[in-house]
């Protein structure tokens, strides 16, 4: 039966987990032709199948004393060429469709960084917004409590994700030390003054921003000038446009999942500090942002409409940072038609398949998610290899190694794509590189 098939049969409702899986099977076709022997290792069924799914109750109680239960999930995907790796999402969102589509991108990912590490990804559908920090810590207590027995840091290492910062990776890593008595790099993304690294919470965005320079600079172009659209306004949002900055272009919009805001002026550096301190700290909406200056125009949007009017805006330059399937197909030809050639993506899979398709018709430079935010778990991998050295290496240093990391990911994508006759076809090119290391690698160790 054909894989596709297969999947959507066994497990209906994950329409997310079908999307992530058939954009791969897509593109990898030609590679399952040039190597006939895939297809009778059943390669497929087996890198689509997670290696375990740990699903667990989360039980925490509330500032009134009244007890909540939410789901807590870790898959563990594929530990082909390292540990599993990946973050936690804490969104009412999640379910298992969408943890495992995480997991299974994380798998591609995280081979082309070209450190060692397999994929998972895990979460809970806890809604941090709007709770104390003592309701917070509760629950990370809570969710580390089954946790902790499934990860080590030559097994699992989780990290953040949306929903999951600094403090949530502090009480998590706190639980952890004090249930195994080990002071280990269990946890990447930690705080600086016990065992994080430097540049960790910078480089999804800084990552995302080098990649897209690099995808311009095979048009002898750059950011210079470039008036740019960015979406979200979280940790990937933020160094995003502060990067952008750096490089000399505009940033216009940044977004929540209540609205967006549209500065003609740009966000300046100084509006971006103060944008930190609301997010990070006040733990603000961007509306506030409108109010505070008047250059900025605030439009709320409706979930329920079928495009998003953030993406209606003319510039040059998208990068999507907020959360997966934000860019349908209207909206993709609402950016065309707005002018956009280059989309670089700092959040897992926000342009659905319709929407990629009407990138390649254009032919523009697009940098898929697995690609252009792996910055962020290369910085982990530096994170990890720092913790096993009982090393700090300074910020110029490992901001070098990301910027070589995303070097060395564009030109593996570009390479893999030249050599299956579609230069240029990022998506092709980063599934058809992550796929083909994370297979061999199956195969050298036998059917397990
Ligand atoms: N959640 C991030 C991602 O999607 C980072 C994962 C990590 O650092 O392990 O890649």
């Amino acid at each position: 039966m054909d894989i596709m098939t297969t999947i959507t049969d066994k497990d209906p409702e994950q329409r997310e987990f079908h999307q992530a899986v058939s954009e791969v099977v897509e593109t990898v076709k030609p590679v399952l032709e040039r190597n006939p022997e895939f297809r009778q290792h059943a390669v497929l069924e087996r890198i689509t199948e997670p290696e375990r799914v740990i699903m667990f109750r989360v039980p925490w109680m509330d500032d009134q004393e009244q007890v909540h239960v939410n789901r807590g999930f870790r898959v563990e995907m594929n530990s082909a060429i390292g540990p599993y790796k990946g973050g936690l999402r804490f969104h009412p969102s999640v379910n298992l469709g969408i943890i495992k589509f995480l997991a299974f991108e994380q798998v591609f990912k995280n081979s082309l960084t070209t450190l060692a590490m397999g994929g998972g990804k895990g979460g809970s559908d806890f809604d941090p917004k709007g709770k104390s920090d003592a309701e917070v810590m509760r629950f990370c207590q809570s969710f580390m409590a089954e946790l902790y027995r499934h990860i080590g840091p030559n097994t699992d290492v989780p990290a953040g994700d949306i929903g999951v910062g600094a403090r949530e990776i502090g009480y998590l890593f706190g639980y952890y030390k004090k249930l195994k008595n080990e002071f280990t790099g269990v946890l990447t993304g930690k705080s600086i003054n016990w065992g994080g690294s430097l540049i960790r919470p910078e480089a999804t965005g800084y990552g995302c921003v080098y990649f897209a320079a690099e995808m311009l600079a095979t048009r002898s172009d750059s950011l210079e000038g470039k008036t740019c659209i960015v979406s979200g306004s979280g940790n990937v949002a933020q160094y995003t446009t502060e990067k952008i900055l750096t490089l000399g272009g505009k940033v216009v919009t940044l977004s929540d999942s209540a609205g967006y805001i549209y500065d003609e002026e740009g966000v300046t550096t100084e509006k971006l500090q103060w944008l930190m301190r609301l997010k990070n700290v006040k733990r603000g909406r961007i509306s506030e942002y409108a109010d505070k200056y008047p250059s900025a125009v605030y439009t709320p949007v409706d979930p329920s409409i079928d495009h998003n009017p953030l993406w209606a805006h003319k510039a040059d330059c998208a990068f999507p940072s907020a959360t997966q399937n934000e860019i349908n197909q209207q909206d993709a030809e609402n950016l065309m038609a707005g002018g956009i050639f280059l989309v670089s993506e700092g959040a897992n899979m926000p342009s659905d398949n319709e929407a990629i398709s009407v990138y390649l018709d254009h032919k523009i430079l697009y940098g898929p998610g697995k690609a252009a935010n792996a910055g962020g778990v290369a910085v982990s991998g530096l994170e990890m290899a720092q913790n096993s050295m009982r090393l700090n290496w300074p910020a110029e240093e490992v901001e070098e190694r990301l910027k070589q990391i995303m070097k060395s990911i564009h030109k593996t994508c570009l390479d893999a794509s030249t050599d299956y006759g579609m230069e240029g076809n990022y998506v092709a090119g980063a599934n058809i590189a992550g796929f083909t290391k994370v297979v061999n690698a199956m195969l050298d160790q036998g059917l397990v």
